[in-house]
């Protein structure tokens, strides 16, 4: 389907979303939401230090947090989903990925509201002290009057590859030191800020691989080292090995999915934009490609939480009906 159409449909779908939710009983699901950065305002972002990613500013994720606590929904850890969450309610997870040291400006919200959070954690980042790539290409790519455009292409192509083939690009595009974070805007956590965290009640931390490896980019030992060596590197940190993943850019396959059976880990993340719905969410089979939406922050925040609440979207319908002609022919 063209892009335009696609567009204009989604338009639709969001504006009928309140309308669809006054007249249609929510279905009982789980709805796992991805933030990343939590940037303090606008004006943090405006600095280009770090990649802008989703915008996602504290006063939006605390009315995130304020608009599913007016709607009745429950907030849950992934204890809670594993122990068997009871069918008859509709539930959220909020996860944070990457391991940002600005995430701990989400904890007087979370304190606020009792609501509990998962942070995935690229466990080299926290332990080097090193920027995240993606920052690294747009602060150096501003700085050296790169375009909005020009910036975005080049990470698409950067998402192909391994963490040692970025780093080399970056490296010598750059210089040695561009992985140095400026400063708490982009800078990950530090192990005694991790280690800490981790002793909150409301936190739990889970895997996100070595170095941020977008996993189908490997071969097999390479997926085995990303995943077993960042669950070692936590323990150490955290006290704890992690039993959830996170699987950077949502992207997996068997190979890690058999990995992490392996390592024990018993619930997984993608970035498939759904609902998990009931029974589905506490079989086995799915706890570890686990769906989950994402928050704009340069978009109307209630309308996105309305049209991912709502349960019947034009687009979902007119994708399947395209998928069954395709099929046919
Ligand atoms: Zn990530």
């Amino acid at each position: 389907m063209k892009s335009t159409i696609r567009k204009a449909i989604h338009q639709v779908d969001v504006m009928m979303a309140p309308l669809i939710l006054s007249a249609v009983k929510e279905q009982n699901a789980l709805n796992t939401y991805l933030f990343h950065a939590l940037f303090r305002d606008r004006q943090e972002i405006e600095q280009q230090i770090a990649d802008p990613q989703q915008q996602v500013t504290v006063p939006i994720f605390r009315r995130f947090v304020e608009y599913h606590k007016s709607k009745g929904y429950k907030f849950v850890s992934p204890v809670d989903v594993l122990n068997g969450l009871p069918p008859n309610d509709r539930y959220v997870m909020i996860t944070f990925d990457d391991g940002y040291y600005n995430n701990l400006r989400a904890l007087p919200i979370l304190e606020e509201f009792n609501v509990p959070a998962l942070i995935f954690v690229s466990a080299n980042h926290v332990l080097k002290n090193k920027a995240f790539w993606w920052d690294v290409a747009y602060r150096e790519g501003k700085k050296a009057g790169m375009s909005d455009a020009a910036i975005g292409l080049e990470k698409k192509h950067l998402l192909t590859l391994t963490d040692d083939a970025i780093d080399a690009y970056l490296i010598s595009k750059y210089g040695p030191d561009c992985f140095t974070p400026v400063g708490d805007t982009d800078r990950p956590l530090t192990p005694t800020e991790l280690n800490k965290l981790a002793q909150h009640p409301l936190i739990h931390i889970g895997n996100h691989t070595c170095d941020h490896a977008v996993l189908p980019n490997y071969d097999a030992a390479g997926i085995k080292e990303q995943i077993s060596k960042a669950q070692d590197i936590l323990e150490d940190m955290v006290g704890y090995r992690p039993i959830t993943i996170a699987y950077p850019c949502g992207e997996f396959n068997e190979t890690a999915l058999k990995v992490c059976r392996e390592e024990d880990i018993k619930l997984g993340i993608t970035v498939e934009h759904a609902k998990n719905f009931n029974p589905d969410f506490y079989e086995p089979t799915n706890l570890l490609t686990l769906n989950r939406f994402t928050i704009w922050g340069n978009e109307d925040l209630i309308s996105q939480c309305d049209f991912y609440r709502s349960d019947f979207h034009v687009l979902d319908k007119m994708k399947g009906m395209l998928k069954k002609l395709k099929a046919k022919v």
